[in-house]
């Protein structure tokens, strides 16, 4: 899928419609020592079964992807709509 480098969106903080940069969202590094994670070692010691079961039969293919609007005027970042596609290309137009 092909997607426009820069949109006019609206942007809360400035209340009028800017220009806003496209990038891709990209999950973050996780951390190592994070509640979720914190637990989850607890759990795996000792005795019994793995506490998440591991999940096999994927249905899907294509997992979704956020493009990042970043606006010109502010630097606010705001989400737009995701798309579950197999490319998200950026381009100009
Ligand atoms: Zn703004």
């Amino acid at each position: 899928m092909k997607y426009p480098r820069t949109v006019q969106r609206y942007c809360k903080s400035c209340r009028q419609h800017t220009k806003h940069n496209v990038s891709t969202y990209k999950k973050g590094k996780e951390r190592m020592l994070n509640q979720g994670r914190r637990r989850l070692e607890r759990k795996k010691k000792g005795y019994g079964s793995f506490p998440k079961e591991i999940f096999h039969k994927n249905a899907k293919i294509n997992k979704k992807t956020t493009p990042l609007l970043e606006c010109s005027e502010c630097g606010k970042k705001h989400y737009a709509k995701s798309y579950r596609v197999k490319r998200l290309e950026l381009q100009e137009v």
